[in-house]
């Protein structure tokens, strides 16, 4: 049998099938529609302007050093005229986080982008290897989930940006969907598939990979032989998104189109304002500055349940009340320092939001 030609241009021998239509097509015409799809997306949702400074979260693995390499690609194809910058976060977790850097450092050297690291330790004096000795390995995820937030936009305010881009994909925010109905949480749900977040004095925040499957994201990477780090973390990863990503997977193997239906779903849900009046007005944090739904942010209540030797206070309800019996917080307890909130480049990033929905989790 003659071997297959590519479905797209039907000149070249078809090398791969693509996972998200299924067509045989050769690898040019892979790469050309992969970076298309990308472009469409940015395009369409308005998510730059020229002489934007745009940092990209980068971890070492591949969804954003792939996200780094189209985002580079697609600035000098279609002249987006965008400052590029990688931002890395270091949690603090020897094996694996340090060796995913020495990656980044790398792709700063083949990108020719300024990095920027800005790490646990130095911004809340803690490793996650330090909080793992101290919480184990149940709620581990939730401190990292908040700190890294945080530690990006600060990360960011140091760079100047006006935008940060990370690499979650399609299948992301599918697991995003299928955990926030399952948990009911509607008032996320009816947010969770916004391509652009942004808080009032927080960072602006897309996903460019929205639309791009978790597998033509590997199989990019692994045809364009990109240089990045592929362990998982040693700390076991948020055992319900796991339940979310087999059952995904499962969907996905028996039709590859479940992955965008349910994100298209995600998008169609309406939902009600009574729905949506359940989410707190934003304040700012009277310890820290930075943007929060209480006196304290999430980062700090974290931190002060870790300095006073009592982690779960930030976790439980009933742990909060145990700690707070004690009496306030120590005059000398440690604190992160003051954030001043970016104003100028707030002004920027407000005319520039095409949608204005709040975070997505
Ligand atoms: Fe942090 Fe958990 Fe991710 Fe590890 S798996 S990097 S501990 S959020
Ligand atoms: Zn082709
Ligand atoms: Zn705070």
């Amino acid at each position: 049998m003659s071997p297959r030609t590519c479905a797209l241009c039907a000149t070249n021998k078809a090398m791969l099938k693509r996972p998200k239509t299924g067509q045989q097509i050769c690898r040019d015409c892979f790469f050309y529609v992969f970076e298309t799809e990308v472009h469409n997306t940015i395009t369409q949702s308005s998510l730059f302007k020229p002489g934007d400074r745009v940092a990209i979260g980068a971890s070492g693995g591949k969804d954003s050093t792939v996200l780094a390499y189209v985002m580079k690609t697609l600035n000098e194809r279609y002249q987006y005229g965008l400052d590029l910058f990688l931002l890395s976060i270091d949690e603090g977790i020897t094996g694996y986080r340090d060796d995913s850097l020495e990656t980044v450092k790398r792709n700063q050297q083949q990108y020719s982008m300024p990095l920027k690291i800005l790490s646990y330790d130095e911004l809340y004096g803690w490793t996650m290897d330090a909080i793992v000795a101290q919480v184990g390995k149940k709620n581990n995820c939730t401190f990292c989930g908040v700190f890294r937030r945080q530690a990006l936009d600060r990360g960011a305010t140091v760079l100047g940006v006006d935008h940060i881009v990370t690499g979650h994909n399609a299948d992301d925010i599918a697991e995003t969907v299928l955990m926030n109905i399952m948990r009911g949480d509607i008032a996320r749900l009816g947010r969770c598939t916004a391509i652009c977040t942004q808080g009032e004095d927080t960072i602006k925040r897309s996903k460019p990979f929205k639309y791009a499957y978790e597998k033509e994201i590997v199989m990019y990477a692994y045809f364009k032989k990109l240089d990045y780090f592929s362990t998982e973390c040693i700390y076991s990863p948020d055992a319900y998104r796991g339940h979310a990503r087999v059952f995904l997977k499962d969907l996905e193997a028996a039709r590859p189109s479940a992955i965008i239906d349910i994100i298209h779903s995600g998008e169609a849900f309406e939902v009600r304002e009574e729905v949506k009046a359940t989410q707190k007005v934003q304040q700012t944090c009277k310890r820290c500055g930075y943007m929060s739904s209480n006196d304290l942010c999430k980062a700090c209540t974290l931190l002060e349940g870790l300095e006073r030797g009592m982690a779960n206070s930030g976790i439980t309800d009933r742990a909060r009340k145990k700690l707070d019996a004690e009496g306030p917080a120590p005059e000398n307890i440690r604190t992160i320092p003051f954030y001043n909130p970016p104003s100028s480049t707030l002004v920027i990033a407000v005319e520039a939001t095409n949608d204005g929905k709040p975070s997505t989790s």
